[in-house]
């Protein structure tokens, strides 16, 4: 039946909650700021999505990618179409010359590293960009 009602006053007068709250939020605001100079390098990739339009047209490889075509507007995979390079038409020359006339000198033409890839669009046929082999 005795409860103790005046330890509670005499605690909270001698310890005030509000002036502990504020320092433990001082220690936590001046840990973050370090960290908040590497979050800066973060802001600059935002703007990267914009730029990818622009790069993916000139990003062409030897195989099939997928691009917006700038012609109708169609997003789709590339359609590829090989031909020899002029390297390989040289190289095709420079094994003659040397002898190598006996077959061996179409080897350049058959070698899938000496082809250029020419990328169309398959909607509207459309020239969108070759891959040089060199
Ligand atoms: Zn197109």
């Amino acid at each position: 039946m005795s409860a103790p009602p005046p330890y509670n006053p005499e605690y909270s007068s001698n310890h005030p909650p509000p002036s502990v709250y504020p320092s433990l939020h001082d220690t936590e605001m001046t840990e973050v700021p370090p960290p908040a100079g590497f979050v800066q390098p973060a802001h600059p990739i935002v703007q990267q999505p914009q730029q990818t339009v622009v790069v993916v047209a000139s990003t062409f490889g030897p195989h099939s990618t997928q691009v917006t075509c700038p012609h109708c507007g169609t997003q789709c995979q590339t359609k590829t179409e090989k031909n020899p390079s002029i390297v390989a038409y040289i190289s095709t020359v420079a094994i003659c010359c040397l002898g190598g006339w006996l077959g061996c000198c179409l080897i350049p033409l058959c070698i899938d590293a000496c082809m250029d890839t020419q990328h169309g669009c398959p909607n509207c046929g459309a020239q969108l960009g070759t891959y040089r082999a060199f």
